[in-house]
């Protein structure tokens, strides 16, 4: 999916411009998949920190396991933001290669 959010507010014209076009970024919680996904890269370095140190394999692992856990939280994150905006969206403008594009991802994010 793309970077770009393109929610947008103008009070300028008083037009509510939300959900005008099925291809908008609408996620409400960008920022906080940002804010875990800073989090988990800090988790990453400190464990790359842990081999190069020598630390024991054991709690490398465990560290791994938790870095892994939170990349899983942060996709669930986006999936959960992706199906209540863009996916509303996308059935509501009959656009159902959305759904077929869901499918695909969601197949890979589940393995
Ligand atoms: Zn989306």
């Amino acid at each position: 999916m793309s970077g770009l959010h393109t929610h947008e507010e103008h009070s300028s014209n008083g037009h509510a411009q939300e959900h005008t076009h099925a291809q908008d970024h609408s996620h409400t919680n960008t920022k906080a998949v940002l804010n875990r996904m800073n989090r988990a890269i800090g988790h990453m370095e400190a464990v790359k920190t842990m081999i190069e140190d020598g630390r024991d394999c054991s709690e490398v692992l465990i560290q791994i396991a938790a870095v892994r856990s939170a990349i899983n939280n942060i996709g669930k994150i986006i999936l959960e933001d992706h199906i209540n905006h863009c996916v509303v969206d996308a059935i509501e403008t009959g656009d159902w290669q959305v759904l077929k594009d869901l499918n695909d991802a969601i197949d890979k994010f589940i393995k």
